[in-house]
């Protein structure tokens, strides 16, 4: 039987990529922004309806240097319903976050304990559009506003969502999206940050690149995050087919939809009102006493047929053995009763539906 993985990465034909790198046999410009980058950061722009675009290797170093151009200090308050990406962005800036619980039916920053976290230290909110699920994005503005603070959101899996009409990373002061090989659009390892000022735009773009700002002037202590030509490559060339992969999507989620909805003890995304959806992942909790059995008991009986779901995001990142206990996983209740309870099922524009049906099938022997 073939294995079917939690997700499986878009390409292009080979030819339309072949078509693409063609010209950089003729450059020899591989990298250090050069024309494909540039071209991709303008179509970026205007997909994305964002202000400014700057293109990193990965999203981590994005989030990362993001933080560090906006000369943050003290605390950030995030949550810990995510990957590890967003507080170690955090925590390798020397930072300190604080962790806030989430809302129990979008699993993003629960805007009602929020402001409750903030103390003369903060300097920041990080919130996680997790799953594609839009954040509280007004009442995260009216409170950053009132206390001074900058936001951040790690957009990681919203590429393509569209909130009242406006693209999702217009909202805050910056937004991370990653184009890591897994999510909704690929430039095989890749993530922009997007922004409005101008001005981060060009700090950005030096902090990238070792902080370089003139042949003989290096002002600031910088990494190297640039995106290479044959990322921008491969992304120019999916950014083509993004729409129709996600209506692709939107087959596979309303077939999950009309197969587990209405079954007692299963708990599934709900449509978020004013919200363009991209359809990134298909989260399941399963709440044990009603249907009968565990999440683990899920995944495993899936694994025994080769389909392998995962348990994003198990465990919370205030509980990682890299923190050695410096957190308390008990502040933030509800982030812990849904990383035990959850399960992230397969999901890919090429996802089968006869797929989909096997899957749902197997979950529902589950049932007791
Ligand atoms: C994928 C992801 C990242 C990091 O992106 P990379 O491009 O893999 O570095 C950050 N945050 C979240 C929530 C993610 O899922």
């Amino acid at each position: 039987m073939e294995k079917i993985l939690v997700t499986r990465s878009s390409m292009p034909s080979f030819e339309e990529y072949v078509d693409e790198i063609k010209e950089l046999w003729d450059s020899h410009w591989l990298t250090n922004m050069g024309a494909k980058h540039k071209e991709l950061e303008a179509r970026l722009q205007d997909y994305l309806g964002v202000a400014g675009v700057s293109l990193f290797t990965n999203g981590h170093m994005a989030l990362e240097l993001a933080i560090q151009a906006m000369n943050l200090s003290g605390e950030v308050i995030t949550t810990p319903f995510t990957f590890a990406s967003t507080t170690h962005a955090i925590v390798r800036n020397g930072l300190t976050p604080v962790f806030c619980d989430i809302d129990p039916e979008d699993y993003t920053i629960d805007v009602k304990q929020l402001e409750s976290l903030i103390t003369d230290r903060t300097s920041a909110i990080i919130p996680v559009h997790v799953y594609g699920n839009v954040c509280n994005v007004e009442e995260i503005e009216r409170i950053a506003k009132k206390y001074g603070l900058k936001v951040i959101y790690d957009a990681a899996h919203t590429f393509g969502v569209r909130y009242k009409g406006r693209g999702i990373g217009s909202y805050g002061d910056a937004s991370m999206f990653s184009f890591h090989a897994t999510k909704v659009y690929n430039s095989i390892e890749g993530g922009a940050i997007t922004f409005h000022d101008q001005e981060f735009g060009l700090d950005l773009y030096r902090l990238k690149n070792f902080g370089i700002r003139g042949e003989e002037v290096i002002d600031s202590i910088g990494a190297n995050a640039k995106m290479n030509e044959f990322q921008a490559a491969m992304g120019l060339c999916n950014l083509r087919h993004v729409d129709e992969e996600i209506e692709k999507r939107k087959k596979v989620f309303e077939k999950y939809m009309e197969l587990l909805s209405g079954v007692d003890g299963i708990q599934l995304l709900k449509p978020q009102k004013d919200v363009q959806p991209n359809y990134a992942y298909f989260p399941v909790v399963f709440h044990e006493k009603e249907f009968g059995s565990s999440r683990n008991e899920v995944c495993e009986a899936l694994k025994a047929q080769q389909i392998f779901a995962r348990k994003y995001f198990y465990p919370l990142t205030n509980t990682f053995d890299c923190f050695n206990g410096m957190y308390d996983v008990n502040e933030t209740p509800t982030a812990l009763h849904i990383s035990k309870r959850v399960l992230t099922l397969p999901m890919y524009a090429d996802l089968k539906e006869e797929d989909v049906e096997r899957i749902c099938g197997i979950i529902l022997e589950q049932k007791r």
